[in-house]
């Protein structure tokens, strides 16, 4: 794991030193994180670079994850496709599944916490079996729920209301609960392999590895195969621009074990680009995070067409890259790209397609856009930052009511 001084280069003296300056506040408190997933999507990939950082600052941290068997994940699932806004059914049979798979995670469990913090609707309702092993419960909603299903979130805010404090990545997801809720945007790691720099030689031996050539150019999404990421939008849009501009499209995915649908999506996607050689499916394993770098810095245009999206750190990794990205204006995405700044932001297959043409056109352009949005990366979507978020957020909580904190 890498010590903090190795950020300095990338984010100053001043931002480290902060951090250390906050963290005295905290010393020796027990922090737990809980979601469900030690691989596969956002939360995971932040927790691996997260709980090690706030260790090192001296926060005695632990990451623990929730067991569940695919009944389970089914509901969960469809909790979250109706947080997202999908018409979806949810039973009195689901919730009480729901219920009871949190309820045998929870005498599994023994802790005495200063601070939980509970990641997305999966283990939300241990707080019910839970709540004296913690002083202070803080609940983290990672996705889009701006247009929630009612039924979904009335169910669930029985549980989120009994939480100290909840955070949402943006104030459109924010909601009507009786606690305060804290705005905290996701981030990426610089120094992890999803992140870190590579050289050309890395980057091509990965390509050589993966049988991509540089032939034609390179149309990248990188996401789990979920309806939301709309993998079929973006075949659709890419077969647009074939017809005019020889290219190639790599839709890169790999699975979560708390996300039970990808198998059918893939499924899905595959039909789609049957007898398509420019079309090219990789399904990689959940570390590949070495892999999944090289080919963010092989691509000619990274394209994160979400129709629904909490954040996107596909957006937020590819940025970092120096790549301009277009993107569905939805969500966390609308945060990260500003047309013809730092990507473009589209609302339609149509749309997506104009961009691709517009940005394999003018290769100066997306390289004067790429460096932007590189900068637009370090200054608000860096790990130290959280990193800050989350420490001030434990000061905040340990210190109500007070109207001045002196750090
Ligand atoms: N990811 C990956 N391999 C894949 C698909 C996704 O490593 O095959 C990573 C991706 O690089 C990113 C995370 O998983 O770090 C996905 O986070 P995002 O916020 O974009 O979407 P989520 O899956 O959480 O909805």
């Amino acid at each position: 794991m890498n010590g903090f001084n190795e950020y300095i280069p990338l984010v100053g003296q001043e931002v480290v030193d902060q951090l250390y300056r906050l963290a005295d506040h905290l010393k020796d408190r027990r922090f737990v994180h809980i979601n469900s997933t030690r691989t596969g999507g956002g939360v995971a990939e932040i927790l691996n670079r997260a709980v090690p950082l706030l260790s090192q600052l001296g926060l005695d941290t632990k990451w623990e994850v929730i067991f569940g068997d695919p009944d389970f994940f089914d509901v969960t699932k469809a909790m979250h496709n109706g947080l997202q806004g999908d018409k979806v059914k949810f039973t009195a049979a689901m919730t009480s599944h729901y219920r009871e798979i949190n309820r045998e995670n929870a005498k599994r469990f023994n802790w005495e916490a200063d601070f939980v913090l509970v990641h997305d609707p999966q283990p939300a309702a241990l707080i019910e079996d839970m709540r004296p092993q913690a002083q202070h419960w803080v609940w983290r909603c990672h996705i889009d729920a701006s247009r929630p299903q009612l039924p979904v979130w009335k169910y669930l805010r029985h549980f989120v209301k009994q939480y100290d404090a909840s955070v949402f990545s943006m104030s459109k997801f924010a909601q009507n609960l009786p606690h305060p809720q804290f705005l905290i945007h996701p981030s990426i790691d610089p120094l992890s392999d999803k992140n870190r720099e590579l050289t050309p030689q890395e980057v091509q031996a990965v390509l050589d590895r993966l049988e991509i050539e540089r032939d034609r150019p390179i149309i990248l999404q990188v996401s789990r195969f979920d309806s939301f990421k709309d993998p079929l939008g973006v075949i659709q849009a890419f077969k647009m621009v074939r017809r005019h501009t020889p290219c190639q499209l790599l839709l890169v995915g790999g699975e979560a074990t708390d996300d039970p649908e990808g198998p059918e999506i893939f499924a899905r996607v595959e039909e789609a680009a049957a007898g398509e050689p420019d079309i090219k499916l990789l399904l990689l394993p959940p570390d590949s995070h070495y892999e999944v770098n090289a080919l963010q810095r092989a691509a000619d245009v990274i394209v994160q067409k979400s129709i629904r999206e909490g954040f996107g750190l596909t957006v937020t990794e590819a940025m970092w890259k120096g790549n301009p990205v277009i993107g569905g204006a939805v969500g966390g995405i609308v945060l990260q790209l500003r047309d013809y700044h730092t990507g473009f932001l589209v609302h339609s297959p149509e749309g997506c397609a104009f961009r691709i043409r517009y940005l394999l056109h003018r290769p100066e352009m997306a390289k004067r856009m790429g460096k932007l949005a590189r900068e637009f990366v370090r200054s608000h979507f860096l790990i130290t930052r959280h990193i800050r978020d989350y420490l001030s957020l434990m000061i905040f909580i340990e210190n109500p009511g007070s109207r001045i904190i002196e750090l």
